[in-house]
């Protein structure tokens, strides 16, 4: 049988992870560890907070390894999650079709999102379990026009409790995450090596030989019939620049930030996290509370419970770049103007549950949705494979993406993924 090489365990990667596993012996190359939730009390961060202890939010990895951040030149705090199930294990659980950008390009995953449906428990059934700051905010929302809609989420609504914890990695299980995923593919035989990071792709005559990776300090070659990269839309441009591909200037992250104000027992942390949200185009609305701006952002007061806090999370201009040691990535003018109007829309919805502005603080601008440096075209659509890479060389993450989404994207990379792996299968499997 021919060995397949898939580099990351995250959305994309798991997903092909599973479908190629029996066609190809595959093999799973992950930078990070095993994913541990994040297992302490938050009152440890809470008295660290209180104590002016917690002031940069990279440190935030020596609390949770999983979850690792970098900033940009301009201060944008950049997560990612390293370790198996990658990004999945930090997610809020939101799970939405959002293919109208890879449809144009002729590319049909109808298909793959039913799969999907079989796949993994989704459900947006949680309305009648929201606490009342989060119906006052469903209430007002639907006042102001903004149409909100119930998000759904992937999880196993019996086991969930509710704890509000889904950024920091599920305590019950109830979420889903791409671990599951890798498991079944485990399950079906596939190989893990953790703690091993993929430097670069090894090219000869037009072909991909395997890679080269890091163990312990030490460099390893993997050799391979088929290489698929999917090391997230930070992690596989680096791949590809060091293995001498270049990729485009096209970097999305859909920028996220927080417009807060004091309240009482709003109690959004102990609530399901952006149960609903409005969708304004450019930007969706919804109540979130932002962990990372609480424990290092001073504007925000201790008492996490006594917070009422709205996310805007915007579709940014593709327009930065990431190499091995640096993230180019700035708001344009339109971004800005954008973000703008969001503000303006938060601060009248807190106006109208009751807040005054001079009370208003907000959050630090921040990005957990990476990808677009090397998108697939319209003339990719059948071999799923951007046409500078090597035939036998393939991405399956969010780098491949036309678009920002500005939304959730998981879904929408999962079903990508597997159509990716039903196209190596269709021309590589022996
Ligand atoms: C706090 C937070 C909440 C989110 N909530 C949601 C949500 O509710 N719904 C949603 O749809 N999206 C959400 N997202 C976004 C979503 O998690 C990511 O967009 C998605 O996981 C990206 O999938 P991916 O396959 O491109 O990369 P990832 O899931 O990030 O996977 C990349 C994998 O590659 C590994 N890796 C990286 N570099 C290397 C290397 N050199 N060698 C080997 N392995 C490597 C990583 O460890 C990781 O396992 C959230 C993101 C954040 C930060
Ligand atoms: S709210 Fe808590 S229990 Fe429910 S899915 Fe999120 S982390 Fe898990």
């Amino acid at each position: 049988m021919r060995t397949a090489i898939v580099v990351g365990s995250g959305a994309g990667g798991a997903a092909v992870a599973k479908e190629l596993q029996g066609r190809f012996e595959v093999l799973i190359l992950e930078a990070g560890r095993e994913f541990r939730p994040f297992a302490m009390s938050l009152l440890i961060p809470e008295r660290l907070k209180k104590r002016g202890l917690l002031f940069d939010e990279r440190h935030i990895s020596l609390l949770f390894p999983s979850m690792r951040i970098r900033k940009t030149r301009e201060g944008m705090v950049l997560v990612r999650g390293i370790g198996t199930g990658g990004t999945t294990t930090l997610s809020t659980a939101n799970s939405m079709r959002l293919d109208s950008g890879l449809r144009a390009i002729g590319i049909d995953l109808d298909e793959e999102f039913s799969e999907l449906d079989r796949e993994v428990p989704i459900s947006a059934a949680h309305r009648g379990r929201w606490n009342e700051t989060t119906q006052r905010l469903f209430t007002v929302f639907g006042e102001m026009g903004l149409e909100p809609r119930p998000l759904p989420k992937m999880r196993r609504r019996d086991s969930c409790g509710n704890c509000g914890r889904c950024v920091l990695g599920c305590p019950s299980g109830a979420k889903w995450d791409s671990r599951e995923f890798l498991r079944e593919a485990l399950e079906r035989g596939a190989r893990l090596i953790t703690n091993c990071r993929v430097r670069e792709v090894i090219l000869e005559n037009g072909r991909a030989l395997g890679v080269t990776a890091i163990i312990r300090s030490r460099r390893r070659f993997f050799p391979a019939d088929v290489v698929v990269l999917a090391a997230g839309g930070f992690g596989t441009p680096v791949i590809l620049q060091n293995s001498g591909i270049r990729c485009e200037p096209g970097l999305f992250v859909d920028p996220v930030l927080c417009v807060a104000a004091p309240w009482d027992n709003a109690l959004l942390n102990k609530d399901i996290p952006m149960p609903f949200a409005a969708d304004r185009g450019r930007f969706i609305l919804s109540p979130y509370f932002d962990y990372l701006s609480y424990f290092f952002n001073r504007d925000w007061p201790p008492g996490a419970g006594n917070i009422l806090s709205l996310m805007i999370k915007l579709a940014d201009t593709p327009s930065g770049t990431v190499t091995d040691g640096r993230v180019d990535k700035a708001l344009t003018p339109e971004d800005t103007a954008a973000l703008r109007s969001a503000v303006d829309i938060c601060v009248e919805i807190l106006r109208r549950v009751g807040v005054e502005k001079r009370e208003m603080f907000f959050g630090t601008l921040n990005a957990g949705h990476p990808g677009g440096m090397l998108p697939l075209r319209s003339e990719d659509a059948k071999t799923l494979r951007p046409r500078r890479l090597p035939e036998n060389l393939f991405l399956a993450d969010a780098t491949l993406l036309p678009e920002s989404l500005g939304k959730p994207p998981i879904l929408t990379i999962m079903a990508l993924a597997k159509k990716v792996a039903k196209a190596i299968s269709r021309d590589f499997a022996g």
